[in-house]
């Protein structure tokens, strides 16, 4: 029969760890550090009463720091080096004719579904990490390093609009060398408006706080890093990198924005060396299944963009219910914050630049493997 997962996106298991986060914070001896993915910054304003899609990172880091968290950064930084490592694999894969179609992997949605249902797809799984599970990674080793503090003295709470990557966190490719998750906590937009209540916030005092930049470290993102948050923003953003970067010019890859016909996108795309890319762009968990089968597994395609959740991460189970023209204020938020950017693109991220330049080296080099990328295994139900 056909294989069955309850729920890929962890919609069953979610429970409440804002305690976890109170009792880090109230432990002296421990860093609390917290990092949001890009969804974040337009979602909570829901939370706290105001319009969907308004992007309020700068209060809700003030409020953070006012909780008690030591840094705040930005998981969007750590997205923009998912699109150098993941472009740098997806042309690598062109270069030695590796396994096509290259898939996505910063979904722990859709990771599961492969994993359970469709373990003959591994080896198409891009290796990279989660931009989650990326910055993580970063924060326990170099920003230890420059602390001159033990990795098990951070706690990392990561801020997340999504159920599924309670259960990433947890996955033992994810420890570092001492064996500790290398994420700590994960809180939904839900626990995150619920700890704002509970310290007393509500819209008017909310929009009252003062504005606060992200910490420096994990501090400066791309609006590609931003529309990660949506149905096709991953692919949009690895097409701006790689066309650019073989010599092609390219900004706005408007043809895998939006809904799509059932749930997919489709795109040809010449890079700036002539390389032709059949790319798509699919969200929704049954949708992608129903695409799996139609295509034979996506045969004739180089790269494909899954996202478990419908409309991607701006519909994930960690925000706050709502119907689809809310999800879809949420993501024109995300596109037009991308459109405002001075930096649009990954590659032209100053801090990006600078970790390969300090600390990582190159793309897919030792240490991008050691700490950006990742295995998977077969967890499909034996006879
Ligand atoms: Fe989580 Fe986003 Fe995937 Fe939904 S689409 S499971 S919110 S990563």
């Amino acid at each position: 029969g056909q294989c069955t997962i309850a729920c890929p996106v962890g919609c069953l298991t979610e429970k409440d760890d804002t305690q976890k986060v109170k009792d880090a914070i109230a432990d002296k001896t421990k860093i609390v550090v917290g990092m949001t993915a890009p969804t974040v910054r337009v979602g909570v304003s829901e939370t706290m009463g105001l319009e969907p899609g308004a992007e309020t990172a700068p209060k809700l880091i003030t409020a953070l720091k006012k909780l008690g968290f030591d840094y705040v950064f930005d998981v969007t930084s750590a997205a923009d080096l998912t699109i150098m490592e993941e472009g740098s694999e997806l042309l690598e894969r062109v270069k030695t004719g590796g396994k096509f179609p290259m898939f996505t992997s910063c979904c722990p949605g859709w990771i599961n579904l492969v994993e359970t249902c469709y373990p003959e797809l591994i080896p198409n799984l891009s290796s990279c990490r989660s931009p989650q599970a990326m910055s993580a990674a970063l924060i326990k080793s170099y920003f230890a390093q420059k602390l001159g503090k033990n990795p098990a003295d951070i706690i990392v709470v990561s801020l997340m609009p999504c159920t599924a990557k309670k259960m990433e966190i947890a996955r033992p490719q994810l420890k570092t060398e001492e064996g500790v998750p290398e994420t700590d906590v994960v809180i939904t937009v839900r626990e995150i408006g619920r700890m704002l209540k509970e310290a007393g916030y509500d819209a008017d005092s909310y929009t009252a706080l003062a504005d606060t930049p992200y910490d420096e470290f994990l501090g400066v993102s791309s609006g590609a890093g931003l529309i990660f948050g949506s149905t096709g923003g991953v692919m949009e953003a690895a097409l701006r990198t790689a066309v650019t970067l073989t010599g092609g010019d390219g900004t706005d890859f408007v043809a895998v924005r939006g809904d799509g016909e059932d749930g997919v996108k489709t795109y040809d795309v010449t890079l700036g060396d002539g390389t032709e890319l059949h790319v798509a762009a699919i969200h929704g968990s049954g949708r992608a299944r129903e695409w799996l089968e139609s295509t034979n597994n996506g045969e004739g395609f180089h790269f494909v963009e899954v996202m478990a959740c419908p409309h991607g991460c701006v519909g994930g189970g960690g925000m706050v219910p709502a119907d689809d023209d809310v999800i879809l204020q949420r993501a024109a938020g995300l596109y037009s914050f991308d459109a405002g950017q001075t930096i649009r693109k990954s590659h032209e991220n100053p801090i990006i630049q600078q970790l390969y330049k300090d600390f990582l080296g190159e793309p897919l080099g030792h240490l991008s493997h050691k700490l950006l990328h990742t295995h998977y295994s077969d967890r499909s139900p034996k006879e």
